[in-house]
């Protein structure tokens, strides 16, 4: 069984068929958070969008996200600070949040982990395996796949 499928028969099971995973995109620029929707959207995903680091904490207490994709750079408060406040959260605690950044800066990886992030896709995103690193990273938080039941 491939990766999408394990991703495909989770996600069934615990939001009915049809349904694949929902994703947080916490982004400013309109061009990023566009591409980066629609690419989600082809494959099957169910995708919010937030402007910056307050909207997007707020909609993630909504939604409750499987996953969030973090822009680093965001106005007001950056994506190292929403992260550590998305930690916080209980509720939210063990929602994987996957940074974006276009930094190439040595010292980022350790930074995006600190903030509490479980990794980074660097910028400008390649479409033909930016799909690829979000399964993985959705997978990540099932190491057994599929079989355990949810109850919420
Ligand atoms: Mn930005």
């Amino acid at each position: 069984m491939g990766h999408r499928e394990q991703i495909y028969l989770y996600l069934a099971d615990r939001k009915g068929k049809d349904m694949k995973a929902t994703i947080l995109v916490i982004e400013d620029n309109e061009k990023n958070r566009y591409l980066t929707t629609f690419i989600l959207e082809k494959h099957g995903y169910q995708v919010f969008q937030a402007e910056d680091g307050q909207a997007g904490i707020a909609l993630a207490h909504q939604i409750k996200p499987d996953l969030i994709l973090l822009d680093i750079q965001l106005p007001v408060m950056d994506g190292y600070a929403v992260a550590r406040e998305l930690r916080q959260n209980g509720e939210l605690r063990d929602v994987p949040i996957v940074a974006v950044t276009s930094y190439a800066m040595v010292g980022d990886r350790e930074q995006v982990l600190a903030a509490g992030c479980v990794g980074y896709i660097e910028k400008p995103i390649n479409p033909a395996t930016f799909v690829t690193e979000i399964e993985q990273y959705l997978l990540a938080r099932k190491p057994n796949g599929t079989q355990e039941v949810r109850h919420d």
